[in-house]
């Protein structure tokens, strides 16, 4: 608590595409009741707060920091156990911290082949001298130093003990509400606790269902959709059956299918696992033939069933492979909690 009993509040942001700074500002005047109620000690996407604040902040003085964004880098890193150290209570905000979200799709790649594209072969890049970041950068004035950028993408609990998740990408403002008036209650659900329905989109979509039998998917501008009816039902894919509800089913209310931002619903570990279960249940086909000519009708599979969740899947990444005779790092298989060789 700070001198005027106030519970210090924190906000961080790793990597993140800064949606999640944005959601809080979704609580609009709701906003001040949160500067009201607490005591930022730490927000830097907001405030001119530096990370000697945190550091001189004693341990576990900070009683709650809400942590956007996945962990990929070594700053993202020892901010994550910057903070956890200083805080009471960690809060896995918003999909990438909960999941890794959009940044763990780059765990299709490693480091190398995103350097690769990025700085050499994309189409927009005109960089002839094939000049990559470096870690270290010698100049007159000195050495120059930048983050290590690491092959895998993490979520923040692979990275440090966290107490409660906040899914979605962005979190809904209520369930960021919630969130603020449990911790102000001290009303606080057991550690580890999704904060959220324990349903389905499904169960918050209007749309009727049918018994579902797909025979071809469609891309959204394939098809002008029924507006009534289960969008699955029409073959346009809808992640809404394993994902967790809280959003109001906001896609299928605008005849886009859910992309599953809210993570799987409770109880399961995989969702994107979870989501080829519950598409494969609904395809009509008998031969293996048939389910590969439904199937060519879905690009990017891996894209659509693991978008958000593939850091924090039971996959995790994929296996890494040689690059100019060199083994990048070995195929990921569980990380160590505050380990320094987490970097690979
Ligand atoms: S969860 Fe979504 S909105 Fe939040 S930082 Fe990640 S990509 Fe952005
Ligand atoms: S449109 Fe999606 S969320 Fe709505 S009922 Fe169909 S599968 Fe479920
Ligand atoms: S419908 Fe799905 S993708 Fe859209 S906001 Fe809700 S959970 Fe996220």
């Amino acid at each position: 608590m700070a001198d005027n009993g106030k519970p210090k509040l924190a906000l961080y942001w790793a990597a993140s595409c800064g949606g999640c700074e944005i959601a809080v500002l979704a609580l609009h005047e709701k906003i001040l009741d949160v500067a009201e109620a607490f005591d930022i000690v730490f927000w830097p996407c907001a405030m001119d707060f530096k990370t000697k604040d945190v550091e001189a902040m004693a341990d576990g003085e900070i009683d709650v920091c809400l942590f956007n964004g996945a962990i990929r880098t070594d700053e993202n890193a020892h901010m994550a156990q910057l903070l956890r150290r200083k805080s009471k209570v960690m809060v896995a905000f918003g999909s990438c911290s909960s999941e890794g979200c959009m940044p763990g799709l780059a765990n299709f790649k490693d480091k190398e082949q995103m350097f690769q594209f990025i700085y050499k072969d994309s189409p927009s890049t005109d960089n002839p001298e094939g000049i990559v970041p470096q870690e270290e950068t010698e100049v007159p004035e000195g050495t120059l130093t930048l983050p290590g950028f690491w092959n895998t993408v993490r979520s923040l609990d692979q990275v440090v003990p966290v107490e409660y998740y906040l899914p979605g990408c962005p979190p809904e403002a209520k369930w960021i509400e919630a969130a603020v008036n449990a911790i102000l209650s001290g009303e606080l659900p057991p550690p580890g606790t999704v904060i959220g329905m324990d349903v389905t989109v499904c169960d918050e979509c209007p749309r009727t269902r049918q018994e579902k039998k797909i025979t071809r998917f469609y891309r959204p501008q394939e098809i002008i959709p029924d507006p009534d009816i289960c969008l699955l039902d029409q073959g346009i894919f809808c992640a809404g059956i394993a994902t967790r509800a809280g959003c109001g089913a906001l896609c299928p209310s605008v005849n886009m299918g859910c992309r599953g931002c809210y993570g799987p619903n409770e109880g399961v570990i995989d969702g994107g696992a979870k989501l080829i279960s519950a598409i494969a249940s609904v395809i009509d086909a008998e031969t293996p033939e048939e389910i590969d000519a439904i199937l060519d009708t879905l690009p990017d599979p891996a894209g659509y069933f693991y978008r958000f969740s593939l850091a924090h899947s039971l996959l995790r990444r994929t296996n890494l492979e040689e690059i100019d005779g060199k083994k990048v790092a070995a195929p990921y298989e569980g990380v160590p909690r505050l380990d320094p060789k987490l970097k690979d």
